[in-house]
C-alpha cells in the first residue's frame, strides 16, 4: 500500500487511511487510495501547498505565514479560505508588490527566508520585518535606482532636479519626487499604457530609449528597424505592411 509523507496518505484506523492534505478518510484499499491521490482535488492541494508556505512534517501540516499545524478538520484550502491565512497572503503580496522581493520560494518552502533584490539582503518573511524594509530609506532610494532607467529618467548639471525624457518635464530628485512621477503621473503612467499595449508581443524593445538618454528610437527586432520611440510611430509601424508581413 502506498503511504506516507509524500502522498499525504496516514494510517486512519484498521480499515481506513487519511489523507492529511484533503482531509477525508479513504477505505484501506489501493484502489481507493489510487483514485483519491490521482483526483483533481487531491492534486490541487498539493498545489496550494507549495503556494502557500506549507509543508507536511512527521505527518503534520505546518504554514509557515500562519506559524500553526494545520488541526485534524483542516484541509489545506479551507485552512487557505481562512480569514487568518487570506489576509496575510493580502498583506504580503501588497507590500512586496514593485519592491523586486520575490517570495516563492518561501512560499514553495524552497526557502525559510526571503531577498531583497535592489539591497542584496535577506529578510525574514514576516509582515513586520518587510513592511519595515520596503519603508526604509535606503530601499527606496535603492528602488528609485533601479527604478530610473526603466523609466525614462535622468540626472541633470543641477542635482536638485531629475529629468523625465518621456513627459520632457523635470521632477524635484527626492526618493519621494521620483516615486510620484512614476507612480501618479497621469501622463507618465498612460504613456507607458499605450506603448505596452501596442508592443505587446509584437517584438519591439523600449529598454535602450528608456535607459539612454541621447537614444530616441524603439527598437522592432522582427524588422531590425529603428522607429522613433512615439506612440503614433510605434503604432503605425506595428500596423504597417511590411511588419504585419514579417509575422506571417
Ligand atoms: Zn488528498
Ligand atoms: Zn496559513
Ligand atoms: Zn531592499
Ligand atoms: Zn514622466
Ligand atoms: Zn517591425
Amino acid at each position: 500500500m502506498k503511504t506516507g509523507l509524500q502522498t499525504g496518505i496516514v494510517v486512519g484506523s484498521k480499515t481506513r487511511v487519511r489523507c492529511i492534505y484533503c482531509d477525508v478518510f479513504i477505505p484501506k484499499a489501493n484502489k481507493c487510495i489510487e483514485q483519491h491521490t490521482n483526483g483533481v482535488k487531491h492534486k490541487e492541494n498539493i498545489e496550494l501547498m507549495s503556494e502557500n508556505g506549507i509543508s507536511l512534517t512527521n505527518e503534520v501540516l505546518h504554514c509557515k505565514p500562519c506559524q500553526v499545524n494545520l488541526t485534524e478538520g483542516e484541509s489545506v484550502s479551507k485552512h487557505i479560505d481562512g480569514d487568518s491565512h487570506a489576509n496575510w497572503m493580502a498583506a504580503i503580496e501588497d507590500l512586496v508588490d514593485g519592491e523586486f522581493i520575490n517570495i516563492d520560494d518561501y512560499l514553495s518552502c524552497d526557502r525559510d527566508d526571503v531577498t531583497c533584490e535592489v539591497c542584496d539582503i535577506t529578510l525574514s518573511c514576516t509582515l513586520e520585518s518587510i513592511q519595515d524594509h520596503v519603508n526604509s530609506f535606503n530601499h527606496r532610494a535603492k528602488t528609485v535606482d533601479r527604478l530610473k532607467p526603466l523609466n525614462g529618467i535622468f540626472r541633470v548639471d543641477n542635482d536638485a532636479e531629475v529629468w523625465c525624457k518621456i513627459c520632457d518635464a523635470y521632477i524635484d530628485n527626492t526618493v519621494q519626487g521620483i516615486l510620484d512621477h512614476i507612480d501618479d503621473n497621469e501622463s507618465h503612467m498612460q504613456w507607458f499604457t499605450d506603448i505596452e499595449d501596442l508592443i505587446e508581443d509584437q517584438d519591439i524593445s523600449i529598454e535602450d530609449y528608456l535607459a539612454n538618454e541621447h537614444e530616441m528610437n524603439a527598437f522592432c527586432n522582427k524588422c531590425n528597424v529603428h522607429i522613433p520611440c512615439t506612440v503614433n510611430k510605434i503604432e503605425e509601424h506595428v500596423y504597417s505592411e511590411s511588419h504585419l508581413n514579417q509575422f506571417s
